[in-house]
């Protein structure tokens, strides 16, 4: 059985640190670092990660201002509180819940955040500075997944990561981060891939952001991989209170035997994601405002 990379003892260890520092601030009589929320529409999963990211806040001692707005908005008025939060000197960084309404370019939307205040990381400035010696505010969920490696002590040097799935928040970046920071050698999958498990079985590092349960399955992992989760979609369970439960892409059941380490979905990488966000939301303070 692969050692469980335990995402949430992680999780908890980083918040511990950021409410550390949270604790000298308050104490010199500083002002906290406060996070901006914008929630759009009434889609439960976005509920559920936003109530985890204000819960994160109050605690480590953030400050915190949701933004709730009706699935209705349209893409202008959302553009005119965009500038506004980019404005407002009192808050340090912000995100905008990911997926949005149709009706709403996510383009458009990246695109006006100040990447100052950017702490998803989402923005093509910080994005780019994965690759500069001096990296930004790095995206949320792949620098999550490099501080569950890096707390583990898993080596990526010189190692053969294949990521499977190339969107702009995970994928992309995390192959990148994978090559900058990991020093590794990386192969990036994504739909159109030939062949999918003649890669991931040359993977010695197995990165998987699809959102499609099962997708990656025994036969398709080497002995002794390290297999990273990312995935997470509901599945609907009747035995459970309320009425689904949580799935990642990779079948944990057969996998785990065979790995040399692995996340479990729940518990895994969703936890460093929030914390990312803390650190990051720090980050964006000190550099504003020391
Ligand atoms: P996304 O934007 O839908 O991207 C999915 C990626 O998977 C795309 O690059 C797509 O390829 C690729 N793909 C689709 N079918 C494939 C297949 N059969 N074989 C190989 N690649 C395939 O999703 P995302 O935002 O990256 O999220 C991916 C998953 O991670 C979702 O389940 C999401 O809920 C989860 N997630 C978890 C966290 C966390 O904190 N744990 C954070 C973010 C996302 P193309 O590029 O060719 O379309």
């Amino acid at each position: 059985m692969g050692k469980l990379l335990d995402g949430k003892k992680m999780a908890n260890e980083i918040q511990s640190e950021v409410a550390h520092r949270v604790e000298e601030l308050r104490n010199n009589n500083k002002r906290v670092p406060h996070l901006g929320i914008i929630l759009i529409g009434e889609e439960g999963a976005s509920h559920t990660y936003v109530n985890g990211k204000i819960k994160a806040c109050k605690a480590v001692g953030f400050e915190y201002t949701l933004l709730q707005f009706a699935a209705t908005i349209t893409e202008s008025k959302l553009l005119k509180h965009i500038e506004r939060l980019n404005q407002d000197d009192d808050i340090d960084g912000f995100i905008v819940q990911l997926p949005l309404p149709e009706h709403i370019s996510v383009e458009q939307i990246i695109t006006l955040i100040d990447s100052k205040k950017d702490v998803d990381g989402f923005t093509n400035h910080n994005f780019g500075s994965i690759i500069s010696d001096q990296p930004l505010l790095l995206p949320a969920t792949p620098f999550g997944v490099m501080e569950l490696l890096k707390r583990y002590q898993v080596t990526t040097k010189g190692k053969h990561c294949v990521i499977v799935g190339a969107s702009r928040i995970v994928g992309a970046p995390m192959s990148l981060m994978m090559v900058e920071q990991g020093q590794a050698t990386v192969t990036i999958c994504h739909k159109f891939t030939q062949d999918l498990a003649e890669h991931t079985r040359k993977a010695d590092i197995l990165i998987v952001a699809v959102g499609k349960p099962g997708l990656i399955t025994a036969d398709m992992v080497k002995s002794d991989a390290v297999i990273i989760d990312v995935g997470i979609t509901r599945v609907p369970d009747t035995t459970k209170k309320i009425g689904f439960r949580l799935l990642g892409d990779v079948d944990f059941e057969n996998i785990a035997p065979k790995s040399s380490f692995i996340t479990p979905v729940p518990g895994g990488v969703g936890p460093l994601t929030i914390a990312s966000l803390l650190l990051n939301t720090l980050k964006a303070y000190e550099q504003q405002h020391t």
